[in-house]
């Protein structure tokens, strides 16, 4: 059925919205009061960040608040315990409690995880014994790189495990404040050929900015692919269409595969109303005619696309759009985790019942995938054996690059909706075991 979208032209210039702007957005799409109010509430301390373009194109407004395009924006009731709620609710009308506020903001985040599966212990790469910022080095091949104009995104969504990266606090930040840091640390480690480049998003520097940070990463050697992350596609497409400098970047992208490399736009589409737009089709082709790949990901999240039909309905309109199904995310243990979470045995169902409705070039898709501490783990099915019913899991990727591939076991749950609520069963290698610190050993049994 038709959806109501507000029009908007396509050549608009970037305009976003914050939680001072609720009260011009209710006026202009009749957002209920008790809606604004909770956006207000939790928008102090989940960031909130929207733009026309989502406003105008992808929010059906009669239908909030269960609307997925508004729950993935829009901070609202129920992704904060009701205590919290309450608190925030009561704080943010009044202009004599902004010292209360504050703190009661600070602790509600600190209780939010910011920082899931310890990226910030586990993750940081050093040069000559000192951390160098703005870097992440989990895997052999791989370094993520986060630049430091880099770390806003077009809107922001209310599921995101990054979500620290946008709450103004440098001490949940990462962020490199050049690429020096990254080409030194290229430079001593031939082992990486992957270079992603994200944040935040990466798309939201101008072409020029982007062009200062690519440009040096094209001058190590060893480095074979660069990636970009970036929901930029689905929430402005304008960048690679209509924004004054999106032939620039177009032309940027083109340098990038003429020097060798393969360029990778990893694309987050969550729903697949984010393809139905002309715009953002034409921008996955454009993309593409640089000869950069299109790969797709988004994690399943509770309220947003939860179901089977929505994600058969956008891996085919991916496919159609010439981009790559890669992968289906288990949501991570942070920020609002308990609104948005879906268990490991649901989640599992919707991957195999969307993927079954799959043509046979869709399904490069993989999941549903947790990227926990020790890598990223694919549950693969669910047998019945002599131990009982299990999960039957599958080391994707790797710190340890041994383990990658390696299938293993655990007890099967209803419940559970992350690798630490899961208990490893009895005949688990003891490398295996040793890796998923934090996951439940066999009974009897402690890794090697
Ligand atoms: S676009 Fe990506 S980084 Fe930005 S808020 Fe959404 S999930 Fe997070």
């Amino acid at each position: 059925m038709p959806i109501s979208i507000a029009a908007a032209p396509d050549t608009e210039r970037f305009r976003a919205y914050g939680v001072r702007h609720v009260d011009e957005l209710s006026r202009r799409f009749a957002i209920p009061e008790h809606i604004a109010r909770s956006v207000k509430a939790l928008g102090a301390v989940l960031p909130f960040r929207v733009n026309e373009y989502v406003l105008s194109h992808l929010i059906d407004w009669d239908d909030i608040p269960g609307d997925p395009v508004f729950q993935m924006v829009f901070p609202q009731s129920g992704m904060l315990p009701a205590e919290d709620e309450r608190r925030l609710s009561a704080l943010v009308d009044d202009p004599a409690a902004r010292k209360e506020l504050r703190l009661a903001v600070q602790q509600i985040r600190d209780g939010l995880n910011p920082h899931p599966s310890g990226q910030k212990q586990l993750n940081v790469p050093t040069l000559d014994g000192d951390a160098v910022p703005g870097l992440q080095h989990k895997y052999r091949e791989t370094v993520l790189y986060f630049p430091g104009q880099g770390q806003t995104c077009h809107a922001y969504c209310t599921y995101c495990f990054r979500w620290a990266q946008f709450v103004g606090d440098a001490d949940l930040r990462f962020a490199a404040p050049s690429p020096e840091g990254l080409v030194d640390y290229l430079g001593r480690h031939p082992e990486v050929e992957d270079v992603l480049v994200t944040g935040g998003d990466p798309m939201i520097m101008s072409t020029e900015r982007l062009r200062s940070h690519l440009g040096p990463i094209l001058g190590a050697p060893g480095v074979r692919t660069v990636r970009i992350g970036t929901k930029s596609v689905a929430y402005w497409p304008q960048r690679f269409v209509t924004d004054t400098d999106a032939d620039d970047v177009l032309r940027l992208f083109e340098d990038v595969v003429a020097s060798g490399r393969n360029l990778a736009v990893m694309a987050h589409f969550t729903h697949p109303r984010e393809l139905d737009s002309d715009l953002a089709r034409r921008a996955v082709a454009r993309i593409r005619s640089t000869g950069a790949m299109v790969y797709c990901q988004a994690p399943l999240v509770a309220h947003v696309n939860d179901d089977p039909r929505t994600w058969s309905a956008l891996w085919r309109a991916e496919l159609a759009a010439g981009a790559i199904p890669y992968y289906m995310f288990v949501e991570r243990d942070t920020g609002p985790y308990e609104y948005f979470k879906v268990p490991l045995a649901r989640a599992h169902d919707i991957f195999r019942s969307a993927y079954l409705t799959l043509p046979g070039l869709a399904r490069t898709v993989r999941g549903p995938v947790m990227s926990a501490a020790p890598g990223k783990v694919v549950v693969d099915g669910v047998a019945e054996t002599a131990q009982g019913r299990v999960f039957q899991l599958r080391m994707l990727q790797a710190r340890d690059p041994r383990l990658v591939g390696r299938p293993f076991q655990a007890h099967y749950s209803e419940s559970a909706a992350w690798l630490d609520e899961l208990r490893l069963v009895g005949t688990t290698p003891p490398d295996i075991a040793a890796a998923l610190v934090g996951v439940r050993q066999p009974a009897g049994g402690q890794p090697a």
